[in-house]
């Protein structure tokens, strides 16, 4: 197993010296999207950083074993049935040299006016591509857990959604006077692709301030308990969306802390497991600060922190893995190319099968 996991990542190491890596514009920073603050970090070089710098990736997974349960409302019961049988044994067998991509999503609009917008379209057409490539979705929780479970053949793939925006999701009243997400947000269009395909899973983790989220109809705790009911995940990202690089021990706890507490009184104790770090920047000397403490009485534990850039994170039961510094693909949006972008790392995982995490029997 050592050896072939030494041999993958010879692999990969070689693939990227073939695709002109000497650009080194691995990580970018989400800095609410303003372009100083994307070339301020672009010479971050990806092989200093999987070495031991801490800046840019970010991961999150979803596992699709909510679809069985939370999400059968949204399925026939024969479909439930199908999705049950493929997730209740226990003898998968997975190519777990492989690495399994995790997606960060900011932006959603009717059209794509910047390199962080993606249209309802092409997310649309962005869950077509991954179904038909047998991708599945899965939670950044079975991911963390490792508690993966997809088809045979099948990849799995995790969403993640950084700062709350209300293209990501919203809430609109429907002709019966409920409150339901609305179509056009990131969450109505996979509500809708799920129904469609089913056994693609409902899977995504939503990374929220606590100063404003999802903008639209209904109340904080009936968006946050509309999204955990559906099998989503809730993740931290701090209050302010501050930058942690130059951040003291308290107002670490206070960033980190005021989150996990304000979504646990919302919704009846839901626990935050994941954090992802604002501009993909960390602390250099308070980082077990991020990953846990205690605000205001009460304790939180992030088991992840997630980061910007850019590349796809190694499988959950590598010896690379290092949960403090989970690695994220950027979505596309736009006209602008953006390097190792999610169809970048998508081709090279259809040229290269075996770079990825692959469910083998
Ligand atoms: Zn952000």
């Amino acid at each position: 197993m050592k050896k072939n996991i030494m041999l993958t990542l010879l692999a990969v190491y070689v693939i990227l010296i073939c695709v002109g890596c000497e650009s080194g514009n691995l990580f970018v920073s989400d800095e609410r999207y303003s372009n100083e603050e994307v070339d301020a970090n672009m010479d971050i070089d990806i092989f200093e950083e999987s070495g031991e710098k801490e800046f840019a990736s970010g991961d999150v997974f979803f596992s699709g074993e909510e679809m069985a349960t939370d999400n059968e409302n949204l399925i026939s019961g024969d479909e439930a049935n199908v999705i049950n049988e493929e997730t209740n044994t226990e003898e998968y067998v997975y190519n777990e040299s492989g690495k399994i991509i995790i997606v960060m999503f900011h932006k959603f609009a009717q059209v794509e006016n910047d390199e962080w917008t993606r249209s309802y379209d092409n997310f649309y057409n962005d869950l077509k591509y991954l179904y038909e490539h047998n991708y599945r979705v899965i939670s950044l929780n079975d991911y963390l857990d490792n508690n993966i479970k997809v088809p045979v053949g099948c990849t799995p793939i995790i969403f993640t959604f950084d700062d709350g925006t209300k293209g990501q999701f919203n809430l609109i009243k429907n002709e019966q006077g409920e409150l339901v997400a609305n179509p056009m947000s990131a969450v109505g269009i996979m509500e809708k692709f799920y129904a469609e395909h089913p056994d693609f899973g409902l899977n995504g983790t939503f990374f929220i301030n606590t100063t404003s989220f999802f903008p639209g109809e209904g109340t904080d705790e009936e968006k946050l308990n509309y999204l955990i009911e559906r099998g989503f995940e809730i993740g931290n990202h701090t209050s302010t969306h501050i930058n942690f690089s130059k951040a003291s021990i308290e107002t670490i706890k206070k960033e980190v802390g005021s989150v996990a507490n304000l979504v646990k009184k919302l919704t009846n104790g839901y626990e935050i497991t994941s954090l992802a770090l604002p501009y993909g920047v960390s602390s250099k000397e308070y980082k077990s600060y991020i990953a846990s403490g205690e605000y205001e009485g009460e304790k939180y534990e992030n088991k992840a922190l997630l980061l910007v850039g850019a590349e796809p994170a190694p499988s959950p039961t590598s010896e690379k893995l290092n949960l403090l510094s989970l690695p994220r693909v950027r979505a596309r949006g736009g006209e602008k190319e953006v390097a190792y972008d999610l169809y970048y790392w998508l081709e090279i995982m259809e040229k290269n099968p075996n770079l990825k995490y692959e469910r083998k029997s």
